[in-house]
């Protein structure tokens, strides 16, 4: 079975208030990218890596991620606008040998390992798989004025991660009608969903966050001391 894997990291990283982008923000030492290439890049399972970051990124990224850390798998692809577009040019780089894609944020460093393997697993039989947890929070429904509409039953609600992986068949199909629509959604498996094919949700873990605003960075610290950072995890 030949798995891929594409890691978008094509983000400025707005919401952290910092001219860097967040996936190149140093934690113990280490650019968080670096973290979360490191777990795809030891499994055997999986034979190739796309890493898509920001056009003026490139440079960098080959110079400090991947020369510094002497990775074999990943070849770089410039991304674009947003996430979607970037996975996009990322998809558009894989062989169509491929048969399982596995798409991942490059700001999840503390993805566990046996995740992304159940995610394989779970895709390969499934076809389309998402990684998420139950949410925690009451979440609301809220207008635009700031008033409750709603309140969706807590138990049906879960909030997505990533992995998410998918056969590349359905994957690449998924991408290709949404961009020919102008459809943009917030992560992959709404695109699949579009096109009415069922998409399976497997139980992912809370310390798998998204590295987003200047709290995660404290969080995360304190992940990497307790070892979530290592590939072996
Ligand atoms: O934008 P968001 O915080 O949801 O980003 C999730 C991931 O998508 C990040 O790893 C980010 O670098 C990546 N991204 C991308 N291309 C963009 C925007 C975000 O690859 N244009």
């Amino acid at each position: 079975m030949q798995v891929s894997a594409i890691i978008a990291a094509g983000g400025r990283g707005r919401r952290m208030n910092s001219s860097i982008s967040k996936q190149f923000l140093n934690i113990k030492g280490h650019p968080i990218l670096y973290y979360t290439l490191k777990k795809f890049e030891k499994m055997d399972k999986i034979k190739s890596i796309v890493l898509v970051t920001g056009a003026d990124d490139l440079d960098y990224t080959r110079e400090e991620i991947i020369k510094r850390y002497k990775f074999k798998k990943i070849r770089l692809v410039e991304g674009g606008k947003e996430r979607q577009d970037s996975v996009y040019n990322g998809l558009r780089e894989l062989s169509p040998q491929t048969d399982i894609v596995v798409i991942h944020d490059g700001v999840r460093p503390f993805v566990p390992v046996n995740i992304i393997e159940k995610s394989i697993t779970a895709a390969a039989k499934y076809k389309a798989v998402g990684v998420a947890v139950p949410v925690k929070d009451t979440i609301k429904v809220v207008d635009k004025n700031h008033t409750i509409k709603n309140t969706p039953d807590r138990k049906t609600l879960w909030a997505m991660q990533t992995p998410q992986s998918f056969t590349y068949d359905i994957i690449m199909r998924a991408y290709e009608i949404a961009m020919r629509d102008g459809f943009y959604g917030t992560d992959d498996t709404v695109l699949v969903e579009r096109l009415g094919l069922p998409v399976k949700i497997i139980e992912g873990a809370y310390e798998n966050i998204k590295i987003t605003t200047p709290e995660d960075i404290v969080f995360a610290e304190t992940f990497i001391s307790l070892g979530y950072g290592d590939y072996r995890r």
